[in-house]
């Protein structure tokens, strides 16, 4: 059986895919967003030790080289977040496929599914495959949240055993998405056309960054696709919470703004446009 490094489980969540679900964030990104609101999912912890002595509770240890956690000691101050050089965190526990479900059959009776997140959860496929085999056998639902950077047509085992996809478009035009990502964005655009083909998409997702992106081309072509079909296009407005202010230090989206944007959508004839 797989096992797999993660970050977190939340429990109850109203935000990660439709009723309330168990969402799990897997450790490790393949992409390198500008404005990742959590960057320290992005890379696995490289036992380099910078964070072990400031921690004000002595929950971490090096031991044989490598880097302990103690989440019983852990006061969750987030100061080892805070100095490591490597956007990663010694927060996390590696869990076998028996280990998470033993957690989701906690919280069964009172979720309408659960939903893979991360840092970007893909990269533990075969985990998450064997996870969702699991689950389904207990009538709940499995999402997956995903940057769409792996090719998808090359993964059946997780389009198959996934309910629904959530997809990130973060830019429409190529080199605006190097710009913001590090990454082209041509297998994002592959998948996104696979996977509506399948009927396999519960929602895509555009952050709106008025500054540095063209958000209305990104809005235009995304809404061109979706028009007439029953996903949801969800545009959410940028946050400086949580991110890297070294690399972006812009301004929110106006209200006004962001109507204007949702309002351009359902003019095209996207049916479910949500703003957050
Ligand atoms: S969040 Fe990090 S630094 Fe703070 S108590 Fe926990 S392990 Fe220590
Ligand atoms: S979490 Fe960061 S600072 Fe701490 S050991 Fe790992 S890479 Fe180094």
């Amino acid at each position: 059986m797989s096992e797999a490094l993660v970050n977190k489980i939340i429990p109850f969540s109203n935000v990660d895919g439709p009723g309330n679900r168990t969402a799990v964030f897997l450790q490790g990104c393949n992409l390198n967003c500008l404005y990742c609101h959590n960057p320290e999912t992005i890379n696995i912890c490289n036992n380099c030790g910078k964070c072990v002595t400031g921690c004000p509770a002595d929950a971490l240890e090096i031991s044989n080289g490598r880097v302990i956690w103690d989440s019983d000691k852990c006061i969750n101050c987030d100061t080892c977040i805070k100095v490591c050089p490597n956007s990663s965190t010694p927060k996390v526990k590696k869990y076998s496929v028996k280990e998470v479900m033993k957690i989701i059959l906690e919280y069964k009776n009172f979720i309408s599914g659960i939903t893979f997140s991360g840092g970007e959860c893909t990269l533990n496929h075969q985990f998450i495959v064997e996870v969702f085999k699991e689950v389904h056998k207990y009538g709940l639902t499995c999402f997956v949240d995903t940057n769409g950077f792996l090719d998808f047509e090359n993964l059946p085992e997780l389009v198959k055993n996934t309910d629904k996809f959530m997809l990130d478009i973060k830019a429409w035009d190529s080199s605006e998405h190097i710009k913001l990502t590090g990454k082209d964005n041509n297998i994002i655009k592959k998948n996104l056309e696979y996977l509506i083909k399948l009927d396999k998409i519960y929602e895509i997702r555009t952050v709106v960054v008025p500054e540095i992106l063209d958000n209305e081309n990104s809005v235009v072509n995304v809404s061109e696709i979706l028009s007439g079909t029953e996903i949801q296009y969800k545009l959410i407005k940028f946050r400086k919470n949580g991110v890297r202010l070294n690399l972006i230090n812009v301004d929110m989206a106006t209200d006004s703004y962001m109507e204007k944007l949702k309002n351009r959508a359902i003019e095209i004839g996207v049916k479910k446009v949500v703003i957050t």
